[in-house]
């Protein structure tokens, strides 16, 4: 595509093939590959003043040294060098590491300009570099990268410098002229310039609008492609659902639908109708209603002459699932059966059987439902509630046992926006963002553990009014071994305190099922009264009689995990409460125990979870599948993530785009990026 710019570096005059070594460990190949290799920071050249800069900001200043410099080695080749600066009116202490030959050129009086990291707290600057004498203005901005081996940042601007003489002019644009326009954004060659050779912040940051927005709208535009060819590409069912059985169906609920869930159902309705297959996610806070839209579209589908299946994650939510769905489709005539896998014997080859000659409608269960001895008649719609814990190649099986039916994806883990149109870019995603009126919010505590005793006599309050608790413990990480001696101690704990009076029961992901099963049982039926237990108990448990949630070392859990723990309350009509006991050490940790006590939203806890920890934490180490961005920040970026992604879909809907050269540029990329298969290069 760009001949030029995919040389290797040693054809750029000045390096050879010693640097060339070099750069390869930094993933430098090409020429290109170097024009890419983004400065990770700027050093701020502009004088400023002490009073305006933050704590942690970079920072230039000009001062009269008040202090001989005293040095003090640490190590064989490390050493700190400490002065008194006096600025304006400020006494301030800079150091210098590893810089012991400057003791002897700076003395008592001497004016020097210093640029370094300021540390508010300490009244400090570590300073990275330092010039004799007054300030004097001659560049405000200077690129900074990151560089390995024997490669020094000086070194790496000049090998860029000799790369834009000599192949700056053969830098292509790659973004169509009428998007350059509409976002007034700079030209490619321009933007890369401004990026390594800025003159002032402005420049760095109308180059870096640019890069970001062509990050995110390449990005987007894969998504939207593969997301369109799978619709077109799949042989879907049409279900013709019977519209006035549904209204009738919507209005015999025992409530009426928010305007979210309305919303929704359409969405999902208008899918189902369709020639495409459905791959849709369903996003809603624990309570807003995700169940009776699923049982709506449930009920939909069997009118279509279809079948459909519920799957969910454990054999208590499957049980609770089943008993009130049933309640709800069973005055209409329609069947709907469970099978998990203590279903077993005669019963259970008698529910296969009716199930493959098309006499029961709705099945729900686990993933027993996905067993190989399981065959629909004629399967229409499947839905999966908590889409997170199952696997990709469970939920392949699944979409493999009818011909192709629709696929609904429910998940009460709110995603905050900006990674669901990431991570689940390919897929529709409907959110329900309001909760059914009336609903009590729990009102949530922060805690320290040493006041433990207090909280143990608030529990006892509330268990004399025949109420129950959750106790959840510490959360080890990596450990489930000792997650699970946490709970036994705490077990053992709360078993002596309320001994006699309260009656405590313990889980964990150690117990047999049928244990688990059995202590659960007992809790929904208020024979235990107190449920210690690790986050294993986080999927779906409903207890409504429970209304007190203790949470130890609450720091250690994800806001989003938290409030899933939360959810497991308020499920009555008493008043709930969410204790979190945790003595979070850092500022974060406590920013983040502050945010549960004021919001019982799901959604804003996720945006802020986000903010706090960043993307890869966000979903845990092991299925991130977050793309990289070079330039690109999701968090910050979000706003130009929002536009790339609407520009997308557009673009992918117009007929221009497939055939305009002005497009050209992004579809070889698309075609590049391996979304358009099999398609012809142009
Ligand atoms: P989710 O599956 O999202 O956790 P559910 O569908 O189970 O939520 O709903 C939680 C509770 O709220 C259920 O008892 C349900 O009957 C009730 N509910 C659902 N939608 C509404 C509504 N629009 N108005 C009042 N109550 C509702
Ligand atoms: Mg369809």
């Amino acid at each position: 595509m760009n001949d030029k710019l995919n040389q290797s570096v040693t054809a750029i005059k000045g390096i050879g093939e010693e640097t060339a070594q070099m750069l390869a460990e930094m993933n430098i190949f090409t020429v290109n590959d170097l024009f890419e290799h983004f400065p990770y920071r700027y050093e701020d050249y502009r004088l400023r003043d002490l009073a305006e800069v933050k704590h942690e900001e970079r920072v230039t200043v000009e001062g009269k040294v008040h202090s001989e410099p005293s040095l003090v080695y640490y190590g064989r080749k490390k050493s700190k060098l400490t002065i008194r600066l006096l600025v304006n009116r400020y006494l301030i202490q800079v150091i210098f590491f590893n810089q012991p030959y400057l003791k002897n050129k700076i003395a008592i009086n001497d004016t020097i300009t210093i640029t370094g990291k300021w540390d508010q707290h300490r009244q400090t600057i570590t300073a990275s570099s330092i010039q004799m004498g007054p300030y004097s203005k001659t560049k405000e901005f200077e690129p900074v990268y990151a560089v390995k081996g024997k490669i020094t940042v000086k070194g790496f601007r000049r090998f860029m410098n000799l790369a834009f003489s000599q192949f700056g002019e053969y830098i292509h644009e790659t973004l169509p002229l009428s998007l350059l326009k509409k976002y007034k954004l700079m030209n490619r060659r321009d933007a890369f310039k401004m990026m390594h050779f800025p003159l002032t912040s402005e420049d760095v940051k109308q180059a870096r609008r640019r890069f970001v927005y062509e990050e995110f709208l390449y990005f987007q535009l894969k998504m939207q492609a593969l997301r369109k060819f799978e619709r077109e590409n799949s042989i879907g069912v049409i279900q013709k659902y019977d519209l006035k059985k549904v209204k009738q169906f919507i209005s015999s609920l025992p409530f009426s639908l928010t305007k979210a869930q309305k919303r929704v159902t359409n969405e999902i309705l208008s899918d189902m109708k369709s020639p495409f297959r459905m791959n849709r996610l369903l996003q809603g806070d624990v309570g807003s209603g995700k169940t009776a839209v699923a049982t709506i579209a449930l009920f939909a589908c069997v009118t279509a002459g279809f079948q459909g299946a519920l799957m969910v994650p454990t054999e208590i939510l499957a049980e609770q699932h089943a008993e009130s769905i049933t309640r709800l489709l069973e005055p209409f005539g329609i069947r709907c059966e469970l099978l998990t896998s203590a279903i077993k014997g005669k019963r259970r080859r008698e529910i296969l059987q009716l199930l493959q000659a098309g006499e029961i409608d709705v099945l729900i269960g686990t993933h027993a439902l996905i067993q190989d001895e399981v065959h629909f008649h004629k399967l229409g719609l499947v839905i999966t509630d908590e889409q997170h814990r199952f696997g990709v190649e469970q939920r392949r099986i699944l979409r493999e046992k009818g011909e192709n039916p629709d696929v609904l994806f429910m998940t009460a883990t709110p995603i905050p926006r900006t990674l669901a149109i990431t991570v689940f870019g390919e897929m529709d995603v409907s959110v329900i963002n309001e909760m059914p009126a009336g609903r009590k919010t729990i009102e949530t505590y922060w805690a320290k553990h040493e006041m433990l005793d207090r909280i143990l006599a608030f529990m006892e309050k509330e268990l004399s009014k025949g109420r129950q608790a959750y106790v959840i413990c510490p959360l080890i990480e990596e450990s489930e071994k000792l997650d699970v001696q946490n709970a036994i101690d705490v077990y053992n704990q709360l078993t002596g305190y309320f001994q006699g009076r309260y009656r405590v029961g313990l889980m964990h992901g150690r117990l047999h099922s049928e244990e688990k099963e059995a202590v659960m049982k007992a809790f929904s039926k208020n024979e235990v009264h107190i449920l210690v237990s690790t986050t294993v108990i986080e999927v779906g448990v409903n207890v409504p009689n429970a209304t007190v949630m203790v949470i130890y070392d609450a720091e250690r859990f994800g806001l989003a995990q938290l409030h899933q723990l939360r959810g497991r309350v308020g499920r009555g009509s008493e008043q709930s409460y969410c204790i979190l006991l945790a003595d979070p050490k850092t500022e974060v940790g406590k920013e983040r125990m502050r945010i549960m006590t004021e919001t019982n939203d799901g959604f804003v806890l996720s945006e802020k979870d986000l903010e706090l920890r960043g993307p890869g934490d966000f979903f845990g180490k092991k299925q991130s599948g977050l793309p990289e961005f070079k330039v690109a920040d999701m968090v910050h970026d979000y706003r130009a993530l929002e536009t790339a992604r609407n520009d997308a879909a557009r673009l992918i809907q117009m007929k221009e785009f497939w055939e305009f050269p002005e497009y050209a540029c992004l579809r070889n990329h698309l075609y590049q990026s391996g979304a358009l298969s099999g398609e012809k290069l142009d």
